[in-house]
């Protein structure tokens, strides 16, 4: 929580906006949770400023699945929730700063831009000495244009123009009057705000390291520019389990219930299939296995749905910043014929584990009468899992 009013106000404090959904870049995730090498984008810039001297405290401003996924937040920084609008959530993060005095300073950053550098930090707290907000920019330096449509116009002077990065740096009580000021009035940013009530802000020299991850390909971009490798390493994981068959338990195998005179019996829903890909994936991260982390002890797992195992799975491969190429299952039994519904249990697996179907096998195999399988007192499944991860 912030410091009290009767504590010395902290010296610089930093609102980190980590509110998008990232829908319109089209990754498949909030893009400040997209992976550049071992860590988030979100991490990125979230590690420079707690390592900064200078600065003491923070406000995430993010979705709880967003703060769920970045893990334990560094020593007197706080969560807050955003807005439908950058706006909002800079005044959301505000409201959490309430105890704070107004000469306080304050570095308002997007957590799209992940290569912050201490450098440009120190030119913005430099600056605020004799201004009352600060903000990096950078020169344009392509030939600009004006256009309409598919026609050329005049050359712009682009000796007047300036990219504009974040952090932007403001003393808190200016950023406070600035936003009561603006009301419902939209601004793309807070330097925008500040200079509405008529007060200068400075500029300083931006970082090309600052560059927005907009697009999908601004990740290579970013990886080059912050000295990040993207090669992957293919790791692969097996997994093998055994249920035994009982009258009066429903049959779930790869996801979906089959019609069956007997059942499988285990804590869980005893999903043979799913509990053999899951310990794949988790071999693949020399992560322990099922039992690590859902102990047949624990009664929060008795008669648990197999599937929130396998996606949990499927999530520390994310975290990793990896992802599943494949999956290829064996489900030995005797009985029922299990060919009928690979088609089912294949999808099923490919949406637990959001791939495509085209990346899931499931094959299927008696064993002659032979042995436990054939004797049908129970049913096995055998997996491989090829993961694709982060070179170490
Ligand atoms: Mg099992």
């Amino acid at each position: 929580m912030p410091e009290s009013t009767s504590s010395p106000a902290p010296h610089v404090a930093v609102v980190l906006l980590a509110g998008g959904q990232g829908a319109r870049a089209g990754f498949d995730r909030p893009k400040q949770l997209e992976m550049l090498g071992a860590k988030s984008v979100l991490r990125w810039s979230l590690d420079l400023f707690a390592a900064h001297p200078a600065v003491t405290a923070g406000v995430v401003v993010a979705n709880p699945d967003v703060m769920a996924t970045i893990g334990m937040l560094p020593e007197g920084w706080i969560s807050a929730s955003p807005g439908a609008e950058r706006q909002q959530s800079v005044a959301n993060a505000l409201t959490a700063l309430t105890d704070w005095d107004d000469d306080a300073r304050l570095l308002v950053h997007d957590a799209a831009r992940p290569g912050v550098t201490a450098d440009v930090v120190d030119r913005l707290l430099a600056a605020l000495d004799g201004a009352d907000a600060a903000i990096p920019t950078l020169p344009v330096p392509d030939t600009l244009v004006a256009q309409t449509q598919a026609q050329v116009g005049d050359v712009v002077d682009r000796s007047l123009l300036a990219r504009v990065q974040t952090p932007q740096a403001f003393r808190l009580g200016t950023l406070r009057r600035a936003h009561a000021e603006a009301g419902d009035a939209a601004a793309t940013d807070d330097a925008q705000l500040v200079r509405r009530m008529g007060l200068p802000v400075a500029a300083v020299s931006g970082d090309a390291r600052l560059h927005k991850l907009t697009y999908a390909e601004d990740l290579a971009i970013l990886s080059a520019l912050l000295g990040v490798g993207t090669a992957m390493r293919t790791a692969v994981g097996m997994g093998y389990d055994v249920h035994r068959l009982v009258v009066g338990k429903p049959l779930w195998i790869g996801g979906i219930e089959i019609a069956h005179s007997h059942g499988l019996e285990g804590h869980s829903d005893a999903d043979v299939a799913l509990h053999a890909i899951t310990d794949a994936v988790l071999g693949a991260l020399a992560d322990g296995d099922i039992g690590d982390h859902f102990p047949p002890t624990d009664p929060q797992w008795r008669g648990a749905a197999s599937h929130r195992f396998l996606s949990f799975a499927g999530d520390r491969v994310t975290a990793r910043g990896g992802r599943i190429s494949h999956i290829d299952v064996t489900i030995v039994a005797e009985a029922p014929r299990i060919g009928p519904h690979r088609p089912a249990i294949r999808a099923r697996i490919a949406d637990i584990l959001a791939i495509p179907p085209e990346c899931v096998s499931v094959k299927a195999t008696t064993t002659e009468r032979l042995g436990f399988t054939g004797r049908r007192e129970g049913i096995a499944a055998q997996a491989i899992a090829t993961l694709l991860l982060p070179e170490i």
